[in-house]
């Protein structure tokens, strides 16, 4: 065994001794967060318990970074690389903890307190950085805009799930509101002196399906119309439609958002209404670091799970990781905690999420985000690849890097 290699089983062993000295604390932190849903922005004391206990272990711990009361940045370690790992904590209207995002602040957790618990033995940083909202309001977006994830070489994070991935995507989103403004009349008025929005918003639709049938598979577009009129007695002068853009390429959902607005802008001169068109910014595409998923997925085969391979035609959802991902290297992995067909958003997954297995996704989620971090304090030549990775990524123009700060 080189010296390399030597030194990082022992910070690992050292660090997993730590972690399992604490697994009762993690498992009541994982199980108190679930049994005390708070929804996006709301979170207030799922982010203080994570704030208190990494503070308690020696993490210097900011409440409130970038603008946003239910986020923090803890960060143990003076000098050197600096590896992030996000805590997600927010629950679903409703449903309470359905997405398990009790099991992602626990593992972030307790990826802290045993890297922390190597003290200077540590050869970097580990920062933990509390991000609400991923539910609806995307913190991360927020928080990565206001600079609270400059001077991070790298983030990681894991989500529960029905399988073990650590390379999966996510699709591009962008929400797109549609405004058509007619002019109302009484339905009785002459012919030509009302303008209807209504039918502006008919032919937006029936455009919008023309192109879905020329889109790439890998692509959605969906709307709903949330205002069409008032009565049917007066001739509609607003419409008003929500549109969802989604693809696996952030590339491609823009060039659909723009052929999708000269749908709109035909619609608007046919009918001679007038058309808003705004577009919120929407959570971006994953893009997983592959020399980072390499070395979490041997940490995660080293604690006893199988990897499933991914493959081309996975369901994804849209996360505000995928906005990360596209900023600085990083990953997103699952851990499997509930049998394959049990969908995410359910009461099933739910049950899951404060379950035995829910809480060992939670342990092994810390433990492997540990092991991964040291492998990237430690190996220089794992931190290189992931780096000249991102490099041509950039370069290809599949990620951005850092937004200004
Ligand atoms: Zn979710
Ligand atoms: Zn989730």
């Amino acid at each position: 065994m080189d010296l390399l290699t030597s030194t990082a089983a022992a910070l690992k062993q050292a660090a997993l001794a730590a972690l399992n000295d604490r697994r009762h604390d993690l498992i009541a932190l994982s199980r108190a967060i679930h049994s005390d849903p708070e929804i996006a922005f709301q979170e207030t004391r799922a982010a203080a318990r994570l704030a208190d206990l990494l503070a308690a272990a020696g993490f210097a711990v900011e409440r409130g970074v970038g603008g946003l009361a239910t986020a923090f940045r803890a960060e143990f370690g003076s000098s050197g690389p600096a590896i992030g790992i996000c805590a997600e904590y927010d629950a679903l209207p409703e449903l309470g903890h359905g997405c398990g995002h009790n099991i992602i602040a626990a593992a972030a957790a307790g990826a802290g307190l045993a890297l922390a618990a190597l003290g200077h033995r540590l050869p970097g940083r580990v920062v933990v950085i509390g991000t609400p909202a991923e539910e609806g309001g995307g913190g991360k977006v927020i928080l990565l805009e206001r600079g609270v994830f400059h001077g991070l070489d790298a983030a990681m994070m894991i989500h529960p799930a029905t399988r073990n991935l650590v390379d999966r995507g996510s699709l591009a989103s962008l929400r797109v509101e549609v405004t058509f403004h007619g002019r109302a009349v009484h339905a009785d008025a002459p012919p030509g002196s009302g303008i209807s929005a209504l039918d502006a918003m008919i032919q937006l639709f029936a455009g919008a399906n023309a192109l879905r049938a020329t889109m790439l598979p890998t692509a959605r577009l969906h709307g709903i119309i949330v205002e069409g009129g008032v009565t049917p007695t007066m001739v509609p002068g607003r419409a008003v439609a929500r549109f969802s853009v989604r693809a696996t390429e952030r590339q491609y959902a823009e060039a659909l958002r723009d052929r999708f607005r000269r749908i709109a802008e035909g619609a608007a001169l046919a009918t001679e209404t007038e058309l808003e068109f705004t577009v919120a910014p929407g959570y971006e595409n994953m893009v997983p670091n592959q020399a980072i998923a390499r070395a979490f997925a041997a940490n995660l085969n080293a604690l006893g799970r199988t990897v499933t391979p991914t493959t081309g035609h996975e369901r994804m959802g849209s996360t505000d990781m995928g906005n990360v991902s596209q900023a600085i290297p990083a990953i997103h992995a699952y851990l499997s905690i509930a049998r394959e067909g049990i969908s995410g958003h359910s009461v099933a997954f739910r049950e899951a999420a404060c379950s035995p297995e829910g809480d060992q996704a939670a342990l092994d989620g810390a433990a492997a985000l540990a092991m991964t971090t040291i492998d990237l304090l430690t190996n220089r030549e794992l931190f290189r690849q992931m780096q000249d990775e991102f490099a041509a990524q950039r370069a290809a123009g599949r990620v951005k890097g850092l937004p200004e700060a």
